[in-house]
This record gives structure tokens, C-alpha cells and sequence, in this order.
């Protein structure tokens, strides 16, 4: 029997800082990161073209200090600076997996990594090395679900996949209700009027503006990226 096929040819995945933490409460958890580099090699060995945008939540978000009274703008570029680092935490992990990455930063740091050029990244991509965008869109009051998104459709990506800890987008939140229903699939628009917490509206809207479907998967369970971008497994599909 054949291994079943991946069901799209270029990807990108989102996955928030928190992920890299694993079991710890911050920072990065080595054995997390190796595993998540597998999983991750398992793909880009199946032929898919495959760039990634992380978080930094699991290191720094920049509404926690502008809370405690600093500058928004200036917190959110620490946020920014926070993905920098998780970026070259996978960068690490994928080289000693095997996988040729590059990291492309929006803020331009010479000295770590290439700046974000559209053109260049699409060549990495097409040679079969996984692009990590970092930083963000370079500017404030921004997640780093809208960078996902733009990247997603400026690289012409067939799907945009969001890594969680959980497997879907449930009516309500399944650690806190037991009657909590996973959706198979949701339009945009579902996401959008019942303000659904799946990515921020801006994001939502990008996709559905150059309809690129969105993929809710766990990505804490090993193997699973894989599993589900062969259409096995659990995750609810946005498109
Ligand atoms: N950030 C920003 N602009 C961007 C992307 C990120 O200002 O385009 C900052 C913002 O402070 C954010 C932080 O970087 O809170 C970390 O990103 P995010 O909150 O998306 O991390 P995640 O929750 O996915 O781990």
C-alpha cells in the first residue's frame, strides 16, 4: 500500500511560542523543539514546500507590559524581537534534523539572518529549504497571525496551517466544557460574525480575501502535522 498523499504542495505553518514550550510555563523546551523539527522534516521529505511563521508568547507579548503602563509600540517591538529568537530556535533544530532553512526577518539584522525579500523567499522554497519568517510584519499592534496570513498569500501557499494545543475550533472551550463540539468546518465568515478565537479578524479576512483555507490542528501530538495534512486525523478546516 502506498503512503497516503499530502493534500497540498506549498504550506505554511503558524504555531505560537507557546508551543516551543512544551511543559514548562516559558522559555523554550529543548526536547519540544527536536520533536517538533521531525515532524516538520517528515513533511518537507514528502516534497511540500513548507514556511513557517512562530510566535514569541512563550517568551515576550507586547500587550502584558503596555498593560503595566509601557508604550505599546515599544512593547510590541520587543514581542517582535521575542520571535526573532524562537525563529532561530527551529532554525537550529531543523539544521540538526537535516532540513535547510533560512530565516527572514521583517526588521532587517544582518548580522543573524537575511531580511525579508518576497523573491528570494520563493527561490528558497522552490530549492526545498523551509523559509522562517521572523519578526513579525515588522510594525506594532500586530499578532503574528497577520504576518501569517500575508505571508501565506504572498508566497501563493495552498493552505495556511495553524498549530495549537488543541485539535480544532471547538462552540466553547473544551479544557473548560465538556459539551464543547468540534467543528469539522467553518466559513470565514462563521469565524468572523461569532468572533470565534481561531486567528485575529485581520488575518481571517486576508484568507478570505484570496481564498486560501485554514487548517486548526493540534500540533502537540508527534506525527500529527503530517497525519493531518494527509487528511487523516482531527482539525477543522476555515475556508
Ligand atoms: N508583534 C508585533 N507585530 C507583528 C507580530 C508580532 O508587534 O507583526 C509582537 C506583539 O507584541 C506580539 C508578540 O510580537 O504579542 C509575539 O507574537 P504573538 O503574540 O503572535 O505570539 P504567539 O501568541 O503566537 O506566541
Amino acid at each position: 500500500m502506498t503512503a497516503p498523499k499530502p493534500r497540498y504542495r506549498k504550506v505554511l505553518l503558524k504555531m505560537s511560542g507557546e508551543v516551543l514550550m512544551g511543559d514548562s510555563l516559558f522559555g523554550i523546551d529543548t526536547e519540544t523543539l527536536d520533536r517538533v523539527a521531525k515532524d516538520i522534516k517528515e513533511v518537507v521529505d514528502a516534497g511540500v514546500e513548507l514556511c513557517l511563521v512562530v510566535g514569541g508568547g512563550n517568551i515576550f507579548r507586547g500587550v502584558s507590559l503596555a498593560g503595566r503602563g509601557m508604550e505599546r509600540a515599544s512593547a510590541d517591538y520587543m514581542g517582535m524581537l521575542a520571535t526573532v529568537m524562537n525563529a532561530l530556535a527551529l532554525q537550529g533544530a531543523l539544521e540538526k534534523a537535516g532540513v535547510d532553512t533560512r530565516v527572514q526577518s521583517a526588521i532587517p539584522m544582518d548580522a543573524v539572518c537575511e531580511p525579508y525579500i518576497r523573491r528570494r523567499a520563493l527561490r528558497h522554497l522552490e530549492k526545498g529549504r523551509v523559509v522562517i519568517f521572523a519578526a513579525g510584519l515588522g510594525a506594532p499592534f500586530f499578532t503574528t497571525d497577520t504576518p501569517a496570513a500575508l505571508r501565506s498569500a504572498e508566497m501563493g501557499c495552498d493552505a495556511l496551517f495553524k498549530g495549537t494545543s488543541v485539535d480544532g475550533v471547538y462552540t466553547a472551550d473544551p479544557k473548560k466544557d465538556a459539551s464543547a463540539r468540534r467543528y469539522e468546518s467553518l466559513s470565514y465568515q462563521d469565524v468572523l460574525a461569532q468572533d470565534l478565537k481561531v486567528m485575529d479578524a485581520s488575518a481571517i479576512a486576508l484568507m478570505r480575501d484570496n481564498q486560501i483555507p485554514i487548517v486548526v490542528f493540534s500540533i502537540r501530538e508527534p506525527g500529527n502535522f503530517m497525519k493531518v495534512l494527509t487528511g487523516q486525523g482531527v482539525f477543522t478546516t476555515i475556508n
